[in-house]
Protein backbone atom coordinates (compact mmCIF):
# COMPACT_ATOMS: atom_id res chain seq x y z
CA UNK A 1 0.00 0.00 0.00
CA UNK A 2 1.26 3.34 -0.78
CA UNK A 3 1.87 5.88 1.88
CA UNK A 4 2.19 9.74 1.73
CA UNK A 5 4.75 11.78 3.87
CA UNK A 6 1.31 13.57 5.33
CA UNK A 7 -0.16 9.58 7.04
CA UNK A 8 3.15 9.54 8.86
CA UNK A 9 2.70 13.07 10.75
CA UNK A 10 2.28 12.66 14.58
CA UNK A 11 -1.19 13.66 15.90
CA UNK A 12 -1.47 15.44 18.57
CA UNK A 13 -2.12 13.66 22.03
CA UNK A 14 -5.23 14.52 23.51
CA UNK A 15 -5.62 13.27 27.50
CA UNK A 16 -8.88 14.61 28.43
CA UNK A 17 -12.29 15.69 27.45
CA UNK A 18 -14.36 18.45 29.40
CA UNK A 19 -17.90 18.35 28.57
CA UNK A 20 -20.68 21.64 28.92
CA UNK A 21 -24.03 19.41 30.26
CA UNK A 22 -27.05 21.73 29.48
CA UNK A 23 -27.23 21.30 25.57
CA UNK A 24 -24.36 19.24 24.83
CA UNK A 25 -24.70 16.24 27.10
CA UNK A 26 -28.39 16.87 27.33
CA UNK A 27 -31.10 18.15 25.17
CA UNK A 28 -32.21 21.52 25.64
CA UNK A 29 -35.34 21.87 27.67
CA UNK A 30 -34.87 24.35 29.16
CA UNK A 31 -37.09 27.49 27.60
CA UNK A 32 -33.96 30.35 28.35
CA UNK A 33 -35.79 33.30 26.49
CA UNK A 34 -39.08 32.67 28.70
CA UNK A 35 -36.70 32.47 31.61
CA UNK A 36 -34.92 35.96 30.46
CA UNK A 37 -38.32 36.94 30.37
CA UNK A 38 -39.55 35.90 33.58
CA UNK A 39 -36.48 37.57 35.29
CA UNK A 40 -35.66 40.88 33.33
CA UNK A 41 -39.48 41.96 32.91
CA UNK A 42 -40.56 42.15 28.99
CA UNK A 43 -39.08 45.38 28.61
CA UNK A 44 -35.59 44.99 30.28
CA UNK A 45 -35.12 41.69 28.56
CA UNK A 46 -35.49 43.41 24.94
CA UNK A 47 -33.30 45.91 25.60
CA UNK A 48 -30.18 43.21 27.09
CA UNK A 49 -31.03 41.01 23.92
CA UNK A 50 -30.46 43.87 21.31
CA UNK A 51 -27.12 44.66 23.27
CA UNK A 52 -26.23 40.72 23.63
CA UNK A 53 -26.16 39.40 20.43
CA UNK A 54 -24.04 36.19 21.34
CA UNK A 55 -26.12 35.32 23.99
CA UNK A 56 -27.42 37.12 27.73
CA UNK A 57 -25.18 36.26 30.36
CA UNK A 58 -28.16 36.12 33.26
CA UNK A 59 -26.35 34.97 36.34
CA UNK A 60 -23.90 38.17 35.50
CA UNK A 61 -26.73 40.23 35.19
CA UNK A 62 -28.03 39.64 38.35
CA UNK A 63 -24.99 39.54 40.12
CA UNK A 64 -24.88 43.39 41.41
CA UNK A 65 -29.00 43.15 42.27
CA UNK A 66 -29.56 44.09 45.54
CA UNK A 67 -29.98 40.78 47.79
CA UNK A 68 -34.19 40.40 47.91
CA UNK A 69 -34.13 41.28 43.92
CA UNK A 70 -31.45 38.58 43.24
CA UNK A 71 -33.25 36.07 45.64
CA UNK A 72 -36.32 36.32 43.49
CA UNK A 73 -34.30 36.19 40.41
CA UNK A 74 -31.96 33.32 41.75
CA UNK A 75 -35.84 31.21 42.34
CA UNK A 76 -37.32 31.86 39.14
CA UNK A 77 -34.07 30.77 37.25
CA UNK A 78 -34.20 27.52 39.62
CA UNK A 79 -37.88 26.92 38.89
CA UNK A 80 -37.19 26.45 35.13
CA UNK A 81 -34.23 24.50 35.69
CA UNK A 82 -36.38 22.31 37.78
CA UNK A 83 -39.14 22.26 34.95
CA UNK A 84 -36.07 21.21 32.90
CA UNK A 85 -34.29 18.52 35.19
CA UNK A 86 -38.25 16.65 34.91
CA UNK A 87 -37.72 16.53 31.36
CA UNK A 88 -34.22 15.74 30.85
CA UNK A 89 -32.79 13.60 28.18
CA UNK A 90 -29.26 12.50 27.46
CA UNK A 91 -28.00 13.94 24.51
CA UNK A 92 -27.93 11.16 21.21
CA UNK A 93 -24.16 9.91 20.72
CA UNK A 94 -23.46 10.72 24.45
CA UNK A 95 -23.20 6.80 25.35
CA UNK A 96 -21.04 5.87 22.09
CA UNK A 97 -18.65 9.00 23.07
CA UNK A 98 -17.86 8.29 26.71
CA UNK A 99 -17.84 4.68 25.95
CA UNK A 100 -14.99 5.81 23.24
CA UNK A 101 -13.30 7.74 26.23
CA UNK A 102 -13.46 4.91 28.34
CA UNK A 103 -12.15 2.39 26.01
CA UNK A 104 -8.54 4.72 25.81
CA UNK A 105 -8.99 5.61 29.10
CA UNK A 106 -9.63 9.16 28.67
CA UNK A 107 -10.35 11.37 31.09
CA UNK A 108 -13.86 12.97 31.43
CA UNK A 109 -14.87 15.75 32.99
CA UNK A 110 -17.89 18.61 33.16
CA UNK A 111 -17.96 22.07 33.39
CA UNK A 112 -21.84 23.69 33.87
CA UNK A 113 -23.38 27.09 34.70
CA UNK A 114 -26.47 24.92 36.67
CA UNK A 115 -26.84 23.78 40.12
CA UNK A 116 -25.24 20.50 41.74
CA UNK A 117 -28.43 19.25 42.18
CA UNK A 118 -29.04 18.85 38.27
CA UNK A 119 -25.14 17.72 38.21
CA UNK A 120 -26.10 14.91 40.48
CA UNK A 121 -29.28 13.97 38.57
CA UNK A 122 -27.64 13.62 34.83
CA UNK A 123 -24.82 11.39 36.46
CA UNK A 124 -27.87 8.99 38.04
CA UNK A 125 -29.84 9.17 34.55
CA UNK A 126 -26.43 9.08 32.86
CA UNK A 127 -25.22 5.96 34.56
CA UNK A 128 -21.40 7.42 33.60
CA UNK A 129 -19.80 9.87 35.85
CA UNK A 130 -17.31 13.13 35.28
CA UNK A 131 -14.79 13.81 37.31
CA UNK A 132 -14.23 16.58 38.23
CA UNK A 133 -17.81 17.94 37.91
CA UNK A 134 -18.19 21.49 38.74
CA UNK A 135 -21.27 23.34 38.82
CA UNK A 136 -22.08 27.05 39.64
CA UNK A 137 -21.24 26.80 43.09
CA UNK A 138 -17.36 26.52 41.77
CA UNK A 139 -16.62 30.25 41.08
CA UNK A 140 -15.64 31.87 38.65
CA UNK A 141 -18.14 30.14 36.59
CA UNK A 142 -17.88 29.94 32.22
CA UNK A 143 -16.51 32.26 30.64
CA UNK A 144 -13.90 32.17 33.09
CA UNK A 145 -10.93 29.34 32.27
CA UNK A 146 -11.08 28.81 36.43
CA UNK A 147 -13.04 25.93 36.44
CA UNK A 148 -10.88 24.54 33.28
CA UNK A 149 -7.84 25.19 34.60
CA UNK A 150 -8.86 23.04 38.16
CA UNK A 151 -9.92 20.52 36.26
CA UNK A 152 -6.57 20.03 34.42
CA UNK A 153 -4.67 20.66 37.58
CA UNK A 154 -6.83 17.84 39.42
CA UNK A 155 -5.75 15.91 36.17
CA UNK A 156 -2.10 16.83 36.21
CA UNK A 157 -2.50 17.57 32.33
CA UNK A 158 -1.56 20.26 30.50
CA UNK A 159 -4.72 22.35 29.04
CA UNK A 160 -3.18 22.34 25.36
CA UNK A 161 -3.36 18.26 25.93
CA UNK A 162 -7.39 18.42 26.86
CA UNK A 163 -10.88 19.57 24.58
CA UNK A 164 -13.77 21.86 25.95
CA UNK A 165 -16.72 20.45 24.45
CA UNK A 166 -20.12 22.95 24.68
CA UNK A 167 -22.53 24.38 22.52
CA UNK A 168 -21.79 28.20 23.91
CA UNK A 169 -19.52 30.05 21.50
CA UNK A 170 -19.50 32.41 24.50
CA UNK A 171 -19.40 30.26 27.20
CA UNK A 172 -17.79 27.09 26.41
CA UNK A 173 -15.02 28.10 23.80
CA UNK A 174 -14.74 31.27 25.54
CA UNK A 175 -13.76 29.21 27.94
CA UNK A 176 -11.68 26.65 26.43
CA UNK A 177 -9.54 29.90 24.63
CA UNK A 178 -8.80 31.29 27.35
CA UNK A 179 -7.44 28.04 29.35
CA UNK A 180 -5.13 26.96 26.31
CA UNK A 181 -7.43 23.86 25.77
CA UNK A 182 -8.66 23.08 22.40
CA UNK A 183 -12.38 23.35 21.76
CA UNK A 184 -15.40 21.83 20.07
CA UNK A 185 -18.28 23.97 19.49
CA UNK A 186 -21.69 21.82 18.95
CA UNK A 187 -24.09 23.54 16.89
CA UNK A 188 -27.01 21.12 16.36
CA UNK A 189 -29.11 23.63 14.84
CA UNK A 190 -27.12 25.45 12.80
CA UNK A 191 -27.16 29.23 15.12
CA UNK A 192 -23.85 29.87 14.61
CA UNK A 193 -22.50 31.65 11.18
CA UNK A 194 -19.28 32.97 9.94
CA UNK A 195 -20.08 36.59 11.46
CA UNK A 196 -20.55 35.37 15.17
CA UNK A 197 -17.29 33.99 15.20
CA UNK A 198 -15.78 37.49 13.08
CA UNK A 199 -18.01 39.31 15.33
CA UNK A 200 -17.34 37.67 19.30
CA UNK A 201 -13.46 36.58 18.08
CA UNK A 202 -13.81 33.78 19.03
CA UNK A 203 -13.47 30.84 16.65
CA UNK A 204 -13.70 27.07 17.62
CA UNK A 205 -10.85 25.12 16.90
CA UNK A 206 -13.89 22.44 15.72
CA UNK A 207 -17.65 22.91 14.77
CA UNK A 208 -20.16 20.00 15.00
CA UNK A 209 -23.51 19.21 14.34
CA UNK A 210 -23.67 16.23 16.51
CA UNK A 211 -21.82 13.96 19.12
CA UNK A 212 -21.07 11.27 16.65
CA UNK A 213 -19.07 13.93 14.69
CA UNK A 214 -17.04 14.37 18.14
CA UNK A 215 -16.11 10.82 18.12
CA UNK A 216 -15.21 10.39 14.81
CA UNK A 217 -13.12 14.06 15.13
CA UNK A 218 -11.26 12.49 18.29
CA UNK A 219 -10.33 9.08 16.03
CA UNK A 220 -9.19 10.89 13.20
CA UNK A 221 -7.12 13.94 14.36
CA UNK A 222 -6.48 13.08 17.82
CA UNK A 223 -3.84 10.65 19.74
CA UNK A 224 -6.38 9.66 22.52
CA UNK A 225 -3.38 8.20 25.32
CA UNK A 226 -4.29 8.67 28.90
MG1 LIG B 1 -24.78 24.47 27.16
Amino acid sequence: MAHNASSFTPKTRLRGVVFDMDGTLTVPVIDFGAMYNAVLGEKEYRRVKAESPSGIDILHHIENWSPDKQQKAYEIILDYERQGLERLQIMPGAAELCGLLDSKKIRRGLITRNVKEAVDLFHVRFGMSFFPALSREFRPYKPDPAPLLHICSTWNVQPSEVMMVGDSLKDDVACGKQAGAFTCLLDEKGRYGSSDFAKSDLQPDFKVASLSEVYSLLEEKFDLMP
